[in-house]
């Protein structure tokens, strides 16, 4: 029944439309009769009259009509403006008529307006930096000091690129002088303290700090983490606080990994996609980041974090670039009457210092990406007296952690030089920096951290050189011994 009358209507409504196209339509009279089965089961809007096909997908209403989304837009705000009481109309409606309650929609939209006044009003309270909040390189290095052993130069570098950045950002919200990013690529062997440089500073700036593995991600829709993973790991650490992850640093370690790969014939997802994909979150863009979970899904909130003054520092052990330095220096040395020796740079310890933009070009990181890294700085390999400082000088340098460790058992813990240097040539022999450290310092302890427990006699244990060596044990003291001494 009701789809019956229903279509009469629509076919009254119909015939009526039909008059007005064809006085649109005069000449026009090509097609029509094929067109007529079509537009019998075509809708009209029942204000304005227009069908379907012009207007777009149409409201149905109670009582077999169809209102477009632009009439019904006006009616709406023709509601709104007018002091009709809705109830009192509802109640007095024909029976076969109601009303949908779109108020909500309306209601909707003037809440989001709202939340977004908030969040504007909250970025207004929030207190402006000043130059005076920015702390100078001199005292950024020197905190860094404290932690991070050697590695001047780096230190260096590093406390002048964050200072440039900060004021960057400081100067952006003043006036329009555009300054360059101050992005950063390290290179350095593995365990030379890349990522503890990194992690240093952002503890003393700080600021929320995300670290992704290059060779984890992916161009978007492969296996692995999207590019764009490292953004939400970044708000996620700032504790979803957009502004303080718009201020924040991304670290991007392995960035060697994901160099050009020369003579392939299949897609590079995971190598030169990466690095072109990285651009625009490097450069600076406005990123929809899901909230809480690093990959997009219709389940998790978004949010919009904008690079722009994000710090990125990519960092990178850059295996065989020592190759590509020394055969440029030795072809523009071989040129002329200094011609020197290939093998002159073979000992050369330092010469990933001597690194140009044109070696990581052929190295396979493509040009626009070292275009956007403008800060580029080696780290030196660490010595034995290096590795030593590393043992015993930085703030939390772990036999200080071991010594204040046997403090509490009122054991005191002495580590001879001769055995710290001996640890150090250890370390050296694995090859893994300063990392092998704490493992073989672990070894040592384990037994001296079960066996002195036992006995409340002992007052003083010294680590020496033949311990390490196997070649002897430790050097006790008795508290007596102590008291005698
Ligand atoms: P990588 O260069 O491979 O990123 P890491 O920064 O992870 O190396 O270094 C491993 C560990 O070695 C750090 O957690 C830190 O304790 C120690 N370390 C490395 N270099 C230094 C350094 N220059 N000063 C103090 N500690 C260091």
């Amino acid at each position: 029944m009701t789809d019956n009358k229903e279509r009469d209507d629509i076919i009254e409504i119909d015939e009526k439309a039909e008059e007005t196209e064809e006085i649109k339509d005069v000449g026009d009279t090509s097609g029509k009769e094929d067109n007529d089965d079509d537009r019998r089961f075509t809708n009209y809007c029942s204000i304005c009259g227009r069908s379907e096909n012009k207007t777009g997908k149409m409201f149905r209403i109670p009582g077999g009509m169809c209102v477009c989304s632009d009439c019904m837009q006006r009616s709406l705000e023709t509601m709104q403006r007018s002091d009709i009481n809705y109830n009192d109309l509802l109640k007095n409606l024909p029976p076969n008529m109601g009303f949908i309650d779109m108020s909500g929609l309306n209601e909707g939209k003037t809440e989001h307006k709202a939340k977004k006044k908030k969040k504007k009003k909250d970025k207004e309270k929030a207190p402006e930096m000043t130059m005076q909040d920015i702390m100078p390189p001199h005292k950024i290095k020197a905190l860094l000091d404290e932690y991070v052993i050697g590695q001047d130069h780096a230190k260096k570098v590093m406390s002048v690129g964050v200072y440039n950045h900060y004021k960057r950002i400081l100067s952006e919200q003043k006036d329009d002088v555009e300054i360059r990013k101050s992005n950063m690529l390290m290179l350095g062997p593995t365990g030379s303290g890349k990522t503890y440089l990194v992690q240093t500073l952002a503890r003393l700036l700080n600021v929320p700090l995300a670290m992704t593995d290059a060779t984890s991600l992916t161009e978007a829709g492969y296996i692995g983490d999207d590019i764009e993973s490292v953004v939400s790991k970044l708000l996620a650490a700032a504790d979803n606080d957009v502004d303080r992850a718009e201020h924040g640093i991304i670290f991007i370690d392995e960035i060697d990994k994901i160099n050009k790969k020369k003579n392939t014939n299949q897609r590079d997802v995971s190598g030169e996609a990466v690095q072109q994909g990285l651009l625009k979150l490097l450069e600076g863009s406005r990123v929809e980041v899901p909230v809480g979970a690093t990959n997009k899904n219709a389940m998790v909130p978004m949010e919009t974090v904008d690079t722009s003054n994000i710090l990125f520092i990519c960092g990178g052990a850059f295996p065989d670039l020592e190759n590509i330095i020394k055969e440029r220096l030795s072809k523009t040395a071989s040129i002329g009457f200094q011609a020197v020796l290939k093998d002159e740079y073979d000992d050369d310890k330092e010469i990933l210092q001597k690194v140009t933009v044109e070696d990581l070009r052929n190295y396979g990181m493509i040009p626009e990406f070292l275009g956007r890294m403008p800060i580029i700085f080696s780290l030196q390999s660490l010595t034995e007296d290096m590795l030593v400082q590393i043992l015993k000088e930085p703030k939390n340098a772990i036999i200080k952690q071991y010594e204040r460790l046997l403090e509490l058992d009122e054991v005191r813990l002495v580590f001879d030089d001769e055995a710290l240097h001996a640890v150090a040539r250890k370390a050296l022999e694995r090859d893994t920096g300063a990392r092998a450290l704490r493992s073989i310092i672990e070894e040592f302890m384990l037994d001296i951290m079960y066996e002195i427990p036992k006995d409340k006699n002992i007052g003083e244990v010294a680590i020496t050189k033949e311990y390490i060596e196997h070649t002897g044990g430790p050097r006790i003291m008795l508290r007596t011994q102590m008291v005698n001494g």
